[in-house]
C-alpha cells in the first residue's frame, strides 16, 4: 500500500496523511444550507468527501465523520419569515430531500448528523469564551468578532489584509474577500425575524460559529479533517479558524481539503443562464443515479468539473462497460487453470489503483488502472485465453473498486422508483430473471424455439436482455 498524500490547503502543499491518533480520523464537513434543493456543484463536493471516507475506510482507519445541516442562516431566517413558518417547518422539506439525494447517489452517513438549530447553546458558550478573552465587541445587541485581535487571520485563504480599517463591521453571513470585516457571531433580531432568547441576548447565530461550535463539541478542540467546497474557504473557513483558535489557543484543523467549482458546458451554473441543476432535474430527463455518482467522481477534486451531457453519456457507458464486465466474469464459462501472467497484471492493477487514490484522492488515475485491467481480461475473454482461476482476483479488485466507487450494483431504477422517478413497477429480480433464463435454456434444448422466444421476449418486455455468448453461456442485464 502507497503513503497516503492530501493536499492540505494551509499549507498550500501535498503532505502525507497522519491523523493524531493511530488508525482513528476525526473529520468535520460542511454540509448543505437547507433553504432549497441541493444543486449538482454541491454534490461534487459530497461526492469528493464520500469518496475520502469510502477511502480512508478501505485503507483500515475508523472514521467519525460529522456533518452538519445548516439549518439557520441568512437566507433560511429571510425566507422563513417570508413564508410565515417556523424555521424547522420551512426547513424540513429540503432536509427530507438532502438525505434522499444522498441516499440515491450511494453517498455512506456520516457517523454523526447534526442540525445547527440543535446546537445553540454550544453556540453561545463558545461566544462567551471568546468574549473573555476580550476578542468580541458589542453593537446594537448584536456581536462582532474583532479580527485584529487575531493576528493568523487570513492564514488559510491567504488574504491581505493591509488597507482594511479597524472597527469596519459586515452583517451578512456571505461575503467577498475585499469585505473582510469584523464579522458576526450573533446577530441580534430585526422585526417579524425568529429569535433564540439566551444568556447573551435576543438572536441568532452567524453561520461561521455554527461549524466551529459543533466541530469542536463532537471531535474535540483539534481536527484532522476539515473538509469543503473551495467557495467556503473565505470567508468561512477562514472565520472559523479564528473563532476555534481565538478560543482554545490550539490548532483546530491539520488538513484542510477544498473541492473545485463544478463548471456547466464551460460556463458558471446560474439560474439565470439556464443551466442550473439539481439532481431531481436530471432524474426527471432519464439519466441515472449511478451515471452523475460516476461523472462527479471521476474527476479528481482538485480541477475544476465540466459537466455536460457528452460527458454523462460517456459516465453512463463506463458505468455499463464494468457492469457488462462483471456479469461476463460471474457468467461466463473458462477453461480451469490461471492464464499465464494474469495474477500479476491484476496485483499490477490493484496497485495502481491504490496507489491512484493515494495521490491526493487521483480518481481517473484509480480508474484508468481499473479500465486498463479490464480491457486486457475482455480481450484474454475474446480470444478464449481467460481461465477460471483468474476470476476470483478479478472480482476480488473489482469489490475494493467498488467500496470506493459505489456503482457495480444495478439498482438505479429501485432508486429512481423511491424518488418518483422511472417506471412505476419493479422489474424482475435476479432470482426470477435466472429462472426463466432455465427455462428458455430447457426449450432451446428440447428444440421448442417458440417457448424460447416467447420468454425472450417476456423478459425483454420486463428490461432485461439477454445475450448468448460464444461460449455457449448466456448474459443478461437490465436495460
Ligand atoms: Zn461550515
Amino acid at each position: 500500500m502507497h503513503e497516503i498524500q492530501l493536499h492540505n490547503t494551509l499549507s498550500g502543499k501535498t503532505e502525507p496523511f497522519v491523523p493524531q491518533k493511530p488508525a482513528e480520523v476525526r473529520m468535520y464537513t460542511c454540509g448543505p444550507t437547507v433553504y432549497d434543493y441541493a444543486h449538482i456543484g454541491n454534490y461534487r463536493t459530497f461526492i469528493f468527501q464520500d469518496i475520502l471516507r469510502r477511502f480512508l475506510k478501505l485503507r483500515g482507519f475508523r472514521l467519525n465523520h460529522v456533518m452538519n445541516l445548516t439549518d439557520v442562516d441568512d437566507r433560511i431566517i429571510a425566507n422563513s419569515a417570508a413564508k410565515g413558518l417556523s424555521i424547522r417547518d420551512y426547513t424540513e422539506k429540503y432536509v427530507q430531500a438532502f438525505f434522499d439525494d444522498c441516499k440515491t447517489l450511494n453517498i455512506e452517513a456520516p457517523e454523526c448528523w447534526i442540525r445547527a438549530t440543535d446546537h445553540i447553546g454550544d453556540m453561545v458558550a463558545l461566544i462567551e469564551r471568546l468574549r473573555e478573552k476580550t476578542f468580541t465587541y458589542d453593537s446594537e445587541g448584536s456581536i462582532y468578532y474583532r479580527i485584529a485581535k487575531f493576528p493568523n487571520y487570513g492564514k488559510l485563504s491567504k488574504i491581505d489584509l493591509s488597507g482594511i480599517q479597524a472597527g469596519a463591521r459586515v452583517d451578512v453571513d456571505r461575503y467577498e474577500k475585499e469585505s473582510a470585516r469584523d464579522f458576526a457571531l450573533w446577530k441580534s433580531p430585526k422585526p417579524g425575524e425568529h429569535f433564540w432568547e439566551t444568556p447573551i441576548g435576543k438572536g441568532r447565530p452567524g453561520w461561521h460559529i455554527e461549524c466551529s461550535a459543533m466541530a469542536m463539541k463532537y471531535l474535540g478542540e483539534t481536527l484532522d479533517i476539515h473538509t469543503g467546497g473551495i467557495d467556503l474557504a473565505f470567508p468561512h473557513h477562514e472565520n472559523e479558524i479564528a473563532q476555534s483558535e481565538a478560543a482554545t489557543g490550539k490548532p483546530f484543523v491539520r488538513y484542510w481539503l477544498h473541492a473545485e467549482h463544478l463548471l456547466v458546458e464551460g460556463e458558471k451554473m446560474s439560474k439565470s443562464l439556464g443551466n442550473f441543476y439539481t439532481l431531481r432535474n436530471l432524474f426527471a430527463k432519464g439519466h441515472k443515479p449511478s451515471t452523475l455518482r460516476f461523472l462527479l467522481a471521476s474527476v479528481p477534486y482538485r480541477k475544476q468539473l465540466n459537466f455536460t451531457f457528452d460527458g454523462l453519456q460517456q459516465a453512463a457507458s463506463s458505468v455499463e462497460r464494468l457492469r457488462n464486465f462483471t456479469a461476463r466474469l460471474q457468467q461466463g464459462k473458462f477453461s480451469a487453470g490461471k492464464q499465464k501472467g494474469m495474477a500479476a497484471r491484476i496485483d499490477q492493477a490493484a496497485d495502481e489503483f491504490d496507489a491512484g487514490l493515494s495521490d491526493d484522492l487521483n480518481t481517473a488515475r484509480a480508474l484508468a488502472a481499473v479500465f486498463d485491467l479490464v480491457r486486457d481480461a475482455n480481450i484474454a475473454m475474446d480470444k478464449g485465453e481467460f481461465r477460471q482461476g483468474d476470476v476470483a482476483a478479478v472480482q476480488s479488485l473489482l469489490a475494493t473498486f467498488d467500496r470506493v466507487f459505489a456503482v457495480l450494483e444495478d439498482t438505479d431504477a429501485e432508486r429512481l422508483r423511491v424518488l418518483g422517478y422511472g417506471a412505476k413497477e419493479a422489474g424482475p429480480g435476479d432470482a426470477e430473471i435466472e429462472r426463466l433464463i432455465a427455462e428458455r435454456e430447457a426449450a432451446r434444448k428440447r428444440r421448442d424455439f417458440a417457448a424460447a422466444d416467447r420468454i425472450r421476449k417476456e423478459l425483454a418486455d420486463r428490461g432485461i436482455l439477454i445475450e448468448d455468448t460464444r461460449d455457449g453461456s448466456v448474459r443478461w442485464k437490465r436495460k
